[in-house]
């Protein structure tokens, strides 16, 4: 027998989560499914930096208190370069804006705790997920959970299922694909050891990027420039630390604590955007419509403005029959998707050393963070996209 419900998503990551919650309250019915297991979902280390905007969102949603006790509000962050910092006074550029640090997985975790209790749907470790009839008025969702064969029927697909989804592939022949590598990506590990900064550093160095991130007063997620297809067995915990000290060195003696690396792994650095991010009754959110290179921060970020669009879109047409702004959902979506993507280029840019860069380029680098760091303006532009921008 299929189950039936108003909006189908596919993916519990924080699109398809904070998604279900929005409409939640606005008195709209969905069911999640998800592929991996709880426990699995709840672990995975991403995202740590959230923007002003989601920080509201999750507070206006009543799920603020873990992030307001546990987590850290920055209102600044270092650039690093010729062995020097120099802060950006993100709040004083940006009329008090900020961003908390408070890691992916406990968004996450705080979502599905929110979900369950309040006896909604979400079903984990479905697999086989296949979508149909977007393209008509009953759309459904066929999976298997405990070896059975289930569908859904509903009004609407949310593919919030994210890179490695099932939703993009039912309808890419219709997307226009924008694609860009990076020659590099990033070696990421969470250590325990306390941050040895009070605010994020990003470093530019002739070694590769580096930078030094926190998950909480105990935690320290830092990153290093690295090949993307190196094998993370070919780097020794001893063997990162001596990295990540050489590329934070400075000449005023700063020094970098080093602890136990509870984990690490290597993820390749792309910019990746399909247009439309919609065909029929098929609407994409997050990962699974965009991926930008992690040096702005944004990924999280960008994945809950799409859901926040698209629930008041649904919302709108549940409530009146107007679909007019489920028709320009993706259009919305996507002027901030390249506005994010292009100030997430120019970090990437501006920090990393460039694979066949000679010294010209090296150089244009040092001069750009020389005025970024000089030029209340230029300050201000980096300012105002890292907090995020209000009205984009
Ligand atoms: C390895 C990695 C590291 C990252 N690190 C950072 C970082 O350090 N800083 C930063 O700012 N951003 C980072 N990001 C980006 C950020 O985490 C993402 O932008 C964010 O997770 C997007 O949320 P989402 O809900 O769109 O997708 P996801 O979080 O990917 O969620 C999608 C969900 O769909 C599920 N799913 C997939 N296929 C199916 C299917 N067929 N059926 C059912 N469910 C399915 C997945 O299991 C997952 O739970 C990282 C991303 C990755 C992949």
């Amino acid at each position: 027998m299929a189950l039936r419900t108003q909006v189908g998503i596919v993916g519990a990551g924080p699109a398809g989560l904070v998604l279900a919650h929005l409409l939640d309250q606005a008195g709209i019915e969905s069911v999640i499914l998800e592929a991996r297991a709880r426990e699995y979902v709840e672990e995975r280390v991403r995202a740590g930096v959230l923007e002003q905007g989601t920080a509201d969102l999750l507070d206006a949603m009543g799920l603020g208190e873990r992030m307001h006790s546990e987590g850290i509000v920055h209102h600044g962050i270092y650039l690093r370069f010729r062995r020097e910092s120099h802060r950006i006074p993100l709040s004083d550029l940006t009329g008090g804006r900020a961003i908390w640090i408070y890691g992916q997985q406990e968004v996450v975790k705080d979502l599905i705790e929110a979900r369950l209790a309040a006896g909604q749907q979400l079903l984990f470790e479905v697999s086989d997920v296949s979508v149909s009839g977007f393209d008509g008025d009953s759309p459904r969702i066929r999976f298997s959970r405990n070896g059975e064969s289930e569908e859904i029927e509903c009004d609407v697909i949310a593919g919030c299922d994210g890179f490695h989804g099932v939703c993009r592939p039912a309808i890419e022949s219709a997307l226009t694909v924008y694609n860009h590598e990076y020659p590099f990506g990033w070696l990421g590990i969470l250590a325990r050891v306390p941050p040895s900064t009070d605010e994020l550093v990003y470093t530019n160095h002739e070694r590769g990027f580096a930078l030094h991130s926190l998950r909480s007063p105990e935690l320290s997620r830092l990153y290093i420039q690295c090949d993307p297809h190196d094998d993370i067995a070919n780097w020794s915990d001893d063997r990162i630390w001596d990295e990540m000290h050489a590329r934070f060195a400075t000449n005023d003696g700063w020094e970098l604590n080093e602890g136990p690396v509870l984990e690490k792994g290597i993820t390749p650095m792309r910019s990746f955007i399909v247009q439309p991010m919609q065909r029929g009754r098929l609407y994409l959110a997050g990962d699974a419509a965009h991926i930008v290179p992690p040096t702005g921060a944004k990924g999280l970020n960008l994945a809950v403005h799409d859901v926040k669009l698209l629930a008041a879109a649904l919302t709108r047409w549940y409530e009146s029959g107007d679909s007019s702004l489920l028709e320009a959902y993706s259009d919305a979506c996507l002027r901030r998707v390249w506005r994010v993507q292009h100030f997430s280029w120019w970090m990437t840019s501006m920090l990393h050393r460039l694979g066949d860069a000679d010294d010209f380029e090296n150089q244009l680098q040092l001069a750009q963070l020389d005025y970024v760091t000089s030029s209340r303006a230029a300050a201000t532009t980096l300012a105002e996209n890292y907090v995020g921008l209000e009205d984009v």
